[in-house]
């Protein structure tokens, strides 16, 4: 199936900021929500907008779609898409058709709505090797979860509220100018749960959640870079109201080499050979990820030649396709010479240069 581009559907450019990607979305959603818009092809205008507003205005997810495109989200369920169900667009509603209104239903906008918990990013730094290869870490993170206590009810003694009858709402009625209407808002006593108790518990002091710290057992992929991100699914904030959780991120500082440069999954090593092994050709052992590789030295080798050791780079995060690595010439011109050496030079430069670019300026002499 072919998905637009979430920013061509907002109209928006790759540079917007979270306010232009609102407004964007503000105006398609007014334009073409389905209560408000009978043109054929409205609803799936709305919705396409929808999804890619769930995407754009969340920090961590439109920087996964900039990275990876449509499928940061596709994989786990199936190739089913991203899952913006979960997603709570009730302000932006509110602020397009105007808050506790009775003539718009969006599928439940009291607080007592499951809503997914808040998604959490954790820093992780990995040494250069570490992110090569993949390894095991144990991350450290603190987040709400549900108080055990209560089971996340925030109290004992469940009783239905009374000033709201169980419905989370209470309707008045207002007099203006034009006549009576009633509106709707969410009852104070329960805070639009419809539930309250007679003790409140004492270990999450009503709130129903509490601070965690936990550790946990995460296998990193091989090939990571300063800058991916790992989603680990459902293991961010608690989820409200029964909501399900939210998910934790982990991003990457990786280290670098002492020796090895990285470029995406190329590796570069810098090689200094003296004159004469550049001059006549040598064989060298070269350090590589993968052990120890003997390589051939061609003569006449100059500083900045390449010489390519073919997949001896690091694999791919995401292909398990696996890059070079390229070993890069410096012949060294010494400074300080012994007397032997010093003599052999001086023998040497009794020889004469032979280039044709020496010759052509020469002619100018
Ligand atoms: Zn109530
Ligand atoms: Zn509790």
């Amino acid at each position: 199936m072919n998905k637009r581009d979430y920013y061509e559907v907002l109209g928006v450019p790759k540079t917007a900021t979270e306010d232009e990607i609102k407004s964007a979305f503000r105006k398609i959603a007014k334009k073409y929500h389905p209560d408000v818009c009978k043109e054929p092809g409205a609803e799936e205008k709305f919705k396409e907008a929808q999804e890619a507003y769930a995407v754009l205005s969340d920090a961590s997810k439109r920087k996964q779609y900039d990275q990876f495109g449509h499928a940061a989200f596709s994989n786990g369920s199936g190739g089913a898409g991203f899952d913006f169900s979960d997603f709570d667009f009730s302000d932006i509603f509110s602020d397009i058709f105007g808050g506790g209104f009775g003539g718009f239903n969006f599928g439940g906008r009291s607080s007592n709505r499951a809503r997914k918990g808040r998604d959490s990013v954790v820093d992780v730094n990995l040494t250069f090797e570490e992110a090569v290869f993949g390894c095991k870490k144990t991350i450290n993170v603190t987040v709400n979860e549900d108080c055990s206590d209560c089971n996340g009810k925030g109290g004992h003694g469940e009783k239905k509220c009374s000033n709201c009858n169980g419905t989370g709402t209470v309707t008045t009625e207002q007099r203006s100018l034009f006549g009576a209407f009633m509106t709707r808002t969410t009852c104070s006593e329960c805070g639009g749960t419809g539930r309250t108790y007679e003790r409140t518990c004492n270990t999450c002091r009503g709130t129903g959640k509490v601070r965690k710290n936990k550790d946990l057992e995460v296998k990193i992929p091989a090939g990571v870079d300063t800058g991916n991100q790992l989603r680990l699914s459902g293991k961010g904030e608690a989820g409200v109201n029964g909501g399900p959780n939210g998910d934790l991120y982990l991003e990457f500082t990786v280290k670098e080499h002492p020796i090895y440069k990285r470029d995406d999954i190329d590796i570069y090593l810098e090689y200094p050979i003296s004159i004469s092994d550049a001059v006549l050709g040598c064989k060298k052992e070269v350090p590589t990820l993968y052990g120890t590789v003997k390589l051939t030295i061609t003569p006449g080798t100059q500083t900045n030649d390449k010489y390519r050791l073919k997949g001896k780079g690091i694999e791919d995060v995401h292909s398990s396709k696996k890059g070079d690595m390229y070993v890069i010439m410096k012949v060294i011109i010494p400074s300080k010479l012994t007397r032997d050496q010093k003599k052999l030079f001086e023998q040497l430069s009794k020889t004469e240069l032979d280039d044709e670019e020496l010759k052509k300026i020469n002619k100018y002499i």
